[in-house]
């Protein structure tokens, strides 16, 4: 275990914007975890954990505590004929979780290669691509929580899963550290290529399997979005809204060519970028803060920007999306203020 007081959170974010922790924790291991909330139960303690930095962004110094779980180590724990139970501890990479389950011909997350962060947080988030959510692969969560200092697994059915979103982002924020995720995979994998390009872009690699789907969206990906280490950023910095039928036709009398994808129960997905863009904010700099050149829905840190310049970006994004559509963005990324 360390423990640094003052530290910078710079290196430990995407964004890449200066923020000072007045405590920063690493625990490699699980039994440090439970000695360090022993002695100091975390109720009356700021804090927040931290994966990989990349859904969140500091707007100011963080006055409290950093909880860094970095704990490692990816196995295999049963294999049936027709499945894999596959074991990952929270503070893996989620892209080698990706690579070592394609490599023994495990379907389920292939679809979500190239996606930045840690297991544990990818299961807070449910984050999402290409036609796939990380909920349909989880078999259960294993955490710690940090009021009765105990282990606690979670049966996915219970984690009020929704798009990029948890119990443990909602009701139980703050209450549980995550520590390892097991995931149930196909050995007969169920390909999910409808998403728009992907099929086209497998059949110029080779024949569908999981590793020419796994290239596939790997290069789609890195056509589209910013590489975090070549310039700062979060990935989509706001969610795409959901409408109902109503609204949609409302919005469609104004805007004919506004893009939506059915969802179910008269339910329509609306695309954030592209009402952001059509508000003209694509490729735009303010102060030091931008919107990327190629994706509208992506903020950039070209450089030096603070991570207030980026959220007042944001504001003014959210304004003109209000004034011109009517509707309002969420963000995706986490603000921590
Ligand atoms: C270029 C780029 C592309 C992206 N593309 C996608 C995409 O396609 N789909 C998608 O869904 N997301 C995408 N993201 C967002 C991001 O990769 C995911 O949200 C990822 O899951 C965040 O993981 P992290 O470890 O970096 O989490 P962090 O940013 O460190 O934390 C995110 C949240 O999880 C919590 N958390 C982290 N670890 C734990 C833990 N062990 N226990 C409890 N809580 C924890 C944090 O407190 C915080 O609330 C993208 C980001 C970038 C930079």
């Amino acid at each position: 275990m360390q423990i640094h007081k003052n530290y910078s959170l710079k290196n430990l974010t995407t964004f890449q914007v200066e923020a000072f922790a007045d405590q920063y924790i690493r625990f490699d291991r699980m039994d440090e975890i439970f000695g360090y909330l022993s002695d100091r139960p975390l109720e009356n303690h700021r804090h927040l954990i931290l994966g990989g930095g990349s859904n969140l962004l500091f707007v100011e110094n963080f006055e409290g505590i950093i909880l860094h779980p970095l704990l490692k180590g990816i196995e295999v724990i049963k294999e049936r004929a027709d499945h894999a139970l596959v074991k990952a501890m929270a503070g893996e990479n989620w892209d080698d979780l990706v690579e070592f389950t394609v490599a023994r011909g495990y379907g389920g997350i292939e679809n979500l290669s190239l996606i930045p962060g840690s297991v544990g947080a990818s299961a807070m988030q449910n984050i999402g691509a290409y036609g796939v959510e990380v909920k349909s692969a989880i078999d259960s969560i294993e955490a710690i929580s940090s009021s009765e200092q105990k282990k606690v697994t979670f049966d996915p059915n219970n984690c009020g899963f929704d798009y990029r979103f948890s119990h443990f982002k909602g009701d139980w924020k703050g209450q549980f550290i995550i520590t390892a995720v097991v995931f149930k995979l196909l050995r007969k994998p169920d390909y999910v290529t409808h998403y728009s390009g992907v099929q086209e872009t497998v059949d110029k690699i080779g024949p569908l399997n999981l590793e020419n789907l796994r290239k596939a969206i790997i290069k789609i990906r890195q056509s589209k979005l910013p590489d975090p280490a070549e310039i700062g950023n979060a990935g989509s910095f706001f969610k795409n809204p959901v409408v109902s039928d109503t609204v949609l036709n409302d919005l469609l009398k104004s805007h004919p060519d506004m893009p939506s994808y059915l969802q179910g129960d008269n339910q329509f997905k609306l695309a954030a970028g592209w009402m952001i863009e059509k508000c003209g904010w694509k490729g735009k700099t303010i102060g030091r803060a931008a919107v990327h050149d190629k994706q509208a829905l992506v903020l950039v840190n070209p450089g030096s920007a603070t991570g207030r310049e980026i959220f007042e970006l944001s504001e003014q994004i959210k304004n003109s999306v209000i004034e011109t559509f009517g509707i309002e963005l969420k963000r995706e990324v986490l603000v921590v203020q």
